[in-house]
């Protein structure tokens, strides 16, 4: 995985980057105007980070809270340690119903576990019911945001990817249209299913209940439709009381998308009459963050996006150019715990504006956490380019001599040379920019010239 190498391809349209970029800008816009809204939003913050603080200082108590509750609402709940543990539950769940066909809603768990080319490759039907989701899952790709799956797809390509895929009119672009196209289609696949899995946005210890958030109403559909609901969730989604909920939904889709609140934020609290609810906590590394004091903050994350939307480095490179499922200031976070060869270049993947943590609704601090990831690895891999160009510039710096005869050698280049230092020597940062003009003289030759004498 090489983040500088995916974004330059995704770049190589500079038109659909362009685009990309403003269209993330416009709902980080959004977000902005509904955090204003609120006069107490700071507090709010506050108070989100604290409830997180809190429960990740318990977690095992409120995990057993949870369990023993949920059990008693009549939930059947397993615990998976790591990611095959999750989808071999999940399976065998399938499996002793007979499940053929699996209805999905929005679940970046499942994502991280790899669940749906599992299940395919057991003869199960996987439908993402997620409009976004939906879109990937037709043009065979995974999604680029978590919350917007397909937002680096534009209305022509969902146009010809439905016209190919679900026969709707060549060269259609309505999102209206396109969006009945995907209803219609979606429609018949929930009423064939036999089993529905959804994602858990907030779990509640003191209830054994959990809450499921989507704008489009497919999780209600596919729980309510189908006689087994299984709910992935990771063991960091719990919170301790129902009170806390107000705190949590507040600021959830207000940082996600700018809305007050999600169109759907469904409660569950046991099954149906006749029906199944299994809840499924999945650990896979997250324990071990927890024992981690420079990273545990990120279990704090509620995943509403905000951070991938004001990144000036996502905006311009695409989630797909993070190459894991979680992309952004904090897939760059979480990716290196998972493997830190593989993705050692996701850290350096951020200017380190701040911007990330701003906007962070349970005030994570994402990039000191990428600073923390720069360094582990900077201390691993030896001496970088940089520190070598360091302790090169410390060498010149400290011999006058050496300093002004180099002065004087990079003002003659930048006289004669311009074009071979912008061009060859630094060629992608001069690609797009170019080198100052060089003065005539050197500071200190205008300084022996124009220094007033006593
Ligand atoms: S790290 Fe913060 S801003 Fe980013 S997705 Fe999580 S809660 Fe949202």
């Amino acid at each position: 995985m090489n983040h500088p190498r995916a974004a330059a391809i995704f770049n190589n349209d500079r038109e659909k980057a362009q685009w990309h970029d403003e269209t993330l800008w416009l709902v980080r816009s959004k977000r902005d105007q509904a955090a204003q809204s609120v006069p107490e939003w700071e507090s709010l913050r506050e108070r989100a980070s604290q409830i997180k603080e809190h429960t990740l200082s318990r977690l095992d108590d409120y995990l057993t809270q949870f369990e023993t509750n949920a059990v008693a609402n009549g939930v059947i709940v397993h615990w998976a340690t790591d990611a095959d543990d999750h989808n071999r539950i999940v399976w065998e769940i399938l499996q002793k119903r007979g499940v053929k066909q699996l209805v999905k809603s929005k679940s970046m768990l499942t994502e991280e576990c790899h669940l749906n080319p599992y299940l395919i490759a057991r003869g199960i039907e996987v439908i993402d019911t997620d409009l976004g989701e939906r879109i990937v899952q037709l043009a065979g790709e995974t999604p680029s945001h978590i919350v917007m799956p397909a937002i680096h797809k534009r209305k022509e390509e969902v146009g010809d990817l439905f016209h190919s895929r679900l026969g709707s009119d060549a060269g259609a672009t309505d999102p209206a249209y396109l969006t009945g196209i995907a209803r219609t289609h979606l429609r018949s696949k929930f009423l064939a299913a036999d089993a529905a899995l959804t994602g858990v946005n907030f779990a509640v210890a003191e209830t054994g209940g959990f809450v499921v958030c989507t704008n489009e109403g497919n999780a209600d559909l596919g729980a309510h439709l189908t006689p087994v609901h299984i709910a992935s969730m990771g063991i960091e989604k719990l919170i301790p009381r129902a009170e806390d909920l107000g705190v949590f939904l507040r600021l959830l889709a207000r940082s996600a998308t700018g809305q007050d609140l999600t169109v759907y934020t469904s409660h569950f609290h046991g099954p149906r009459a006749g029906a199944e609810l299994h809840i499924v906590l999945v650990d896979n590394g997250r324990s071990k963050r927890l024992g981690q004091k420079e990273f545990r903050d990120a279990l704090k994350c509620i995943r509403c996006g905000a951070c991938m939307n004001t990144c000036p480095v996502y905006r311009r490179s695409g989630g797909h150019s993070y190459g894991w499922t979680v992309p952004g200031p904090l897939g760059s976070v979480l990716a290196p715990h998972v493997d830190i060869d593989s993705f050692s270049s996701l850290p350096f993947a951020s200017t380190l504006c701040g911007s990330c943590t701003d906007v962070c609704p349970v005030k994570i601090d994402l990039h000191g956490q990428l600073y923390a990831w720069r360094q582990k690895i900077a201390s691993r891999d030896g001496a970088s380019g940089k520190s070598y160009a360091m302790r090169m510039l410390a060498f010149v710096l400290a011999r006058p001599t050496i300093y002004r005869m180099a002065g004087w050698f990079a003002r003659w280049m930048l006289r004669h040379a311009r074009p071979v230092v912008s061009q060859t020597l630094l060629k992608s940062w001069g690609k797009s920019r170019d080198l100052p003009a060089a003065p005539h003289q050197s500071f200190r030759s205008w300084y022996l010239k124009n220094r007033e004498t006593p």
